[in-house]
């Protein structure tokens, strides 16, 4: 698999704080410090993670921020355009959309590893489409739900005996 490997970063004007801020501001809203905690914990790595995750390794960081905090922090966050919701088989996931490329994702329903991809075609084929019914595209979803490698192979000994 060619296009496993992990995506190169943007660059971008400001950080994902100085973003989140202005967000804030605009709606009246102020950058606590429970949510400043959160948008540095976050942009810190880029990962896939669903909220659960998210409080488990705020705690293990020793950073206490509540589980209603993070839940409301995550929906202001995809709401502001830096995080992006990634509707999986059996949970929702999250991951950056600030100062990230554009990309699309395998989820394995066996381990539930997201594994990253980016395919010029996909790309084509949504300006195609999008341009046969006068629409114009910003973004879309696209994941393709099956078993890794990994998975597959921890799999297949059990098949074989199967077969005796
Ligand atoms: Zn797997
Ligand atoms: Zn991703």
């Amino acid at each position: 698999m060619a296009d496993s490997a992990p995506l190169e970063p943007l660059v971008e004007q400001g950080s994902a704080e100085e973003k989140f801020r202005e967000f804030l501001e605009i709606r009246g809203e102020k950058l606590t410090e429970p949510r400043r905690v959160l948008v540095r914990h976050i942009f810190d790595s880029h990962k896939h993670f669903d909220a659960d995750e998210l409080v488990a390794d705020l705690r293990t960081a020793g950073r206490r921020v509540s589980r209603a905090t993070v839940y409301r922090t995550l929906r202001l966050l995809v709401e502001a355009g830096l995080l992006r919701e990634l509707r999986l088989t059996n949970r929702t996931a999250y991951e950056h959309d600030f100062g990230y490329p554009s990309h699309d994702h395998m989820h394995c329903t066996e381990c539930n590893r997201v594994i990253e991809f980016r395919n010029d075609e996909i790309r084509r084929l949504r300006e195609a489409i999008s341009t046969e019914h006068g629409f114009r595209a910003s973004a879309h979803r696209f994941v393709i739900t099956g078993v890794c490698p990994a998975c597959s192979r921890a799999r297949s000994p059990r098949r074989r005996l199967d077969l005796i």
